[in-house]
């Protein structure tokens, strides 16, 4: 399948009203990080190249999903893309796919931009649109007590090939994390008004190491926002109902230029009802939500010569079952089996 303009022969809509528009497609579920809230320490036993999808197997269904599927919109995410050597090869097929209005899809990358220095023009020139770089600290000691890795260097550096190669607007994603970069959450949005980035807190979910979440002790949105009154005025903002960062403008100070901060509530305040998301582990299988352990197997079918039209129609029957909310809150909630490096964030 190549990338013709066709218009969508089904769309991913579940039995709730939701249609997806936006493809989340990990391409690996290595790590050169460790990050305390997403794996422990000494990682995690990593997919056999032979369960990995091909190249070939990625592009697939990346047309699939444009071509007949309706998505507009593909993220690359991980484990840590940069680490899938080819990457720019995807990036660049996926560019040349063309949605039902005749556009390549938005191609974005969440990254925690160690490489991204090296990588960031050619990212560009094969179409890459925007990125999204982790950073939870600008304090190096706090940012490899949460990473395990003393690589704050890298992150600076990817930051500003990211914005020489124009990959802009560039987004700042930031955990928060209680007794580890509270503290510095002040510090890390002064650095992102002064250099032009767009800082997103999130809170953190549980879909890492079991221990190092809890309800109780997570810090929540209302606590996020009493932390940046402290030293900044923030106002509302008006913001995309199917974009999952709730935005605040932020007043220019002495030392900063106005800008905005988003936060990403994702316990204290789903978005759940607004969710456009489909998304793709690096084994192939399609899963509805981050929560929640159901997934359709559409390696197995791309593996047992399956059509194009059926892996689109098998695609679509799965997302009918998206569920309406992922229910961290409901009693009932158990934590999925995969840790958010394997599903992919
Ligand atoms: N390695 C890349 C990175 O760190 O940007 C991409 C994959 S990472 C899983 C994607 C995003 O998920 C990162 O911004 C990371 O901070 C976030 N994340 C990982 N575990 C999380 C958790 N338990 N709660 C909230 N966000 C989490
Ligand atoms: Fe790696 Fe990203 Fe997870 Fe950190 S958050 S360990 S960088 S996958």
């Amino acid at each position: 399948m190549s990338g013709t303009v066709s218009s969508p022969v089904y769309e991913l809509r579940d039995n709730w009203g939701r249609v997806a528009r936006d493809l989340r497609v990990s391409l690996t579920d290595r790590c050169n990080l460790r990050c305390s809230y997403c794996m422990p320490p000494e990682g995690l036993d990593w997919l056999p190249t032979e369960e990995t999808l091909t190249t070939e197997e990625v592009q697939r269904l990346l047309a699939i999903a444009v071509n007949m599927l309706g998505i507009e919109k593909i993220r690359f995410t991980g484990g840590e893309p940069l680490l899938r050597k080819s990457l720019q090869e995807i990036v660049a097929f996926a560019h040349s796919l063309r949605t039902s209005v005749g556009t390549s899809p938005n191609l974005a990358l969440t990254t925690n931009a160690l490489g991204l220095d090296k990588q960031a023009q050619k990212l560009a020139e094969a179409g890459l649109n925007r990125v999204n770089i982790s950073l939870d600290s600008i304090q190096p000691k706090t940012y490899a007590h949460i990473s395990h890795r003393d690589r704050l260097k890298d992150v600076f550096q990817g930051i500003d090939a990211a914005q020489k190669a124009g990959l802009t607007p560039i987004k700042i994603n930031a955990v928060a994390l209680r007794g580890a970069n509270e503290n510095g959450l002040n510090a890390l949005l002064r650095f992102s008004l002064q250099r032009g980035l767009q800082l997103r807190i999130i809170e953190q979910m549980p879909l890492g190491p079991r221990e190092t979440w809890s309800r109780s002790n997570m810090v929540p949105e209302q606590e996020i926002l009493e932390i940046f009154s402290e030293q900044f005025t923030l106002t509302t903002a008006s913001y995309d109902p199917h974009s999952p960062a709730r935005l605040w403008n932020v007043a220019e100070g002495e030392d900063h230029p106005a800008g905005q901060v988003g936060i990403i509530a994702s316990v204290t305040r789903p978005f759940c009802t607004t969710c456009d998301r489909t998304r793709l582990t690096a084994d192939g299988q399609m899963r509805t939500c981050l929560f929640g352990n159901a997934e359709t197997d559409l390696r197995s079918l791309l593996r047992s010569g399956a059509s194009d039209e059926e892996i689109a129609r098998v695609w679509q029957e799965g997302m009918a079952l998206k569920k309406p909310g992922h229910g961290i809150d409901d009693p009932s909630f158990v934590q999925p089996e995969r840790y958010m490096s394997e599903i992919g964030g």
